[in-house]
């Protein structure tokens, strides 16, 4: 288990992907509502896993 659940969007109920690119971020495919963009400076072009469970997080919790 390396990947953990995007809920649905809070505002429209639509799918959420996470963009990975110079950086994480997760964006509703629908309305395009996203959170920020997490960054994590150790990694070289490739975002941690860190980053990307705490985008993640983010995203879950918005509601
Ligand atoms: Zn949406």
């Amino acid at each position: 288990m390396n990947e953990t659940e995007l809920k649905p969007c809070p505002f429209c109920g639509g799918k959420a992907v996470l963009h990975v690119r110079n950086g994480v971020r997760v964006v509703c495919k629908d309305c395009g509502t996203g959170t920020i963009v997490l960054v994590d400076g150790e990694s070289q072009g490739k975002p941690t896993s860190g980053a990307i469970e705490s985008v993640i997080e983010k995203w879950n919790k918005r509601v």
